[in-house]
């Protein structure tokens, strides 16, 4: 793992690990984010082990970092020889692991597999299609992502449709976003306020789509807090695009300060995959500022609307933003990290077997 979107999804996978007698389970950090804020803090938050190996593969083109990464977890795998890996999302670091491992000949798990926006210009997608092609054990989130798998002619008995182990995350550390909250913290006067990230190469690396959504957040009218990915800060001091007056600027925030600014915002605006899905979790309307999502199930229960970059389409769904009455339960029961650590430690043992 190496982003922040894994740390969340690995910590508690970490700890059914950890509940386990006998299993040595480490973690390889590839170092794809290195910021206190984008690192650290999640390990030291979400009480994960410290990696046993940590990278400093970052800030490269795709091709050099997953190649990179590839030479590096390939050594370590060949000094370890580890029973089995888990690898987890869509970065480069997922994609390195499971392409390391599998030619080592050691079964890869995949956390959240089946997942597809059809948007192949996401390098996202290649990582996720590459990695579930490749894998002898796919973790699907919900019954979309296992039907996916099952479409491209994946084998059923390789799939296990465990749930969400994000849905897990906030289930755990969700008690700590009831922590009173004072929206003067954050210089505001009411607690009505919009939740925004944006972070997603389609909007950060086209100065038309990064401007049109900081109009649209301008016209919402609404008072909007944006913990910002330091991708997107550079990107905004490279065009001279100017933060509206309405737009309160954070730096990233821990992942238990997002979880309470989900739960007291009034509406969630975001183009993380992730902050889709917690906006959920947490009973948010989200408005998606992206052309397409791999979590079409939220759009089709009406809990998420997909507006793009266009500010008029962005600026009315956040002032009409609404959550539906019923609540779906699309991402499990709330054990998918248990279901995890289990069908590893079963497929270690058939293997073990051989
Ligand atoms: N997140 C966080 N602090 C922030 C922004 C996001 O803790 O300032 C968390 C968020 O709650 C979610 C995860 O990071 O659990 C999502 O990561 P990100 O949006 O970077 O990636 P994506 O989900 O789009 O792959």
């Amino acid at each position: 793992m190496g982003a922040r979107p894994q740390f969340v999804k690995a910590a508690v996978v970490a700890h059914a690990f950890a509940a386990k007698a006998d299993v040595d389970h480490y973690i390889v950090h590839t170092g794809q984010h290195f910021d206190g804020n984008m690192s650290d803090v999640f390990f030291a938050e979400l009480q994960i082990p410290a990696p046993r190996y940590r990278l400093a593969v970052h800030g490269l083109s795709h091709g050099a970092m997953t190649g990179r990464m590839l030479e590096q977890i390939e050594s370590i795998f060949l000094t370890e020889r580890p029973e089995a890996v888990v690898v987890y999302g869509d970065t480069n670091s997922t994609l390195a692991g499971a392409l390391a491992a599998v030619k080592l000949h050691i079964p890869v798990a995949h956390v959240e597999a089946g997942l597809r926006s059809a948007n192949r210009a996401m390098p996202e997608e290649i990582n996720r299609i590459a990695t579930d092609h490749v894998s002898d054990v796919l973790f699907t989130p919900n019954e979309t992502a296992l039907r996916q798998l099952l479409l491209e002619g994946l084998s059923e008995s390789s799939i296990e449709n465990v749930g969400d182990v994000m849905f897990d995350a906030c289930l755990r550390y969700g008690a700590s976003a009831e922590k009173k909250f004072d929206p003067k913290d954050y210089g505001l006067e009411c607690s009505g306020f919009t939740l925004a990230t944006i972070h997603r190469a389609e909007n950060t690396d086209d100065r038309t789509r990064l401007a049109g959504i900081f109009e649209g957040l301008r016209r919402s009218g609404r008072p909007v807090l944006l913990p910002l990915h330091p991708r997107t800060r550079d990107k905004l001091t490279d065009y001279q695009l100017a933060v509206p007056s309405n737009v309160t600027i954070l730096d990233p925030v821990g992942f238990m300060t997002m979880l309470q600014l989900e739960r007291y915002a009034s509406c969630i605006a975001t183009d993380s995959g992730g902050v889709q899905k917690e906006a959920f979790f947490m009973r948010k309307p989200c408005v998606t500022m992206r052309d397409e999502t791999e979590w079409t199930e939220l759009v089709e229960s009406g809990w998420n609307t997909l507006v793009g970059a266009d500010p008029d389409r962005i600026s009315s769904a956040i002032r009409e933003a609404r959550g539906p009455t019923v609540w779906p339960n699309f991402y499990g029961d709330g054990h998918a990290s248990e279901k995890v650590v289990e069908r590893v430690l079963s497929l270690c043992a058939e293997r073990g077997q051989d």
